[in-house]
């Protein structure tokens, strides 16, 4: 890999149970973290646990761009040795806490 994506904060605006934590845009060569969702974390865990939620978002999205076949589980397994916590108890929670009262106005 030459140089690393460029990684952004972005708003996704509101999407309720299917929230999207994180994408890969190949086309701009971009990682982009769901905004709503990090504050969501900052909010309601602190700092350290955003920080966390960055990198574990961030690990996932540069997988998938170093290694575009890779099956989400395989993707998972990167994540949780890239950053020493079990990916999916982020998701489980903004999942879940992120109630439309809260970002739809
Ligand atoms: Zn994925």
């Amino acid at each position: 890999m030459s140089r690393p994506a460029r990684i952004e904060i972005a708003d996704f605006g509101p999407c309720g149970d299917t929230l999207l934590l994180a994408e890969y845009d190949a086309e701009v060569d971009t990682i982009r973290v769901n905004g709503r969702a990090l504050e969501r974390v900052r909010a309601e865990r602190g700092a350290l646990e955003a920080e966390l939620f960055m990198a574990s978002a961030v690990a996932h999205e540069a997988f998938h761009r170093t290694q575009p076949n890779a099956s989400e589980a395989a993707v998972h397994a990167h994540v949780r040795a890239a950053t020493g916590s079990d990916p999916r108890r982020f998701e489980t929670f903004v999942r879940v806490r992120y109630d439309r009262r809260d970002v739809e106005p």
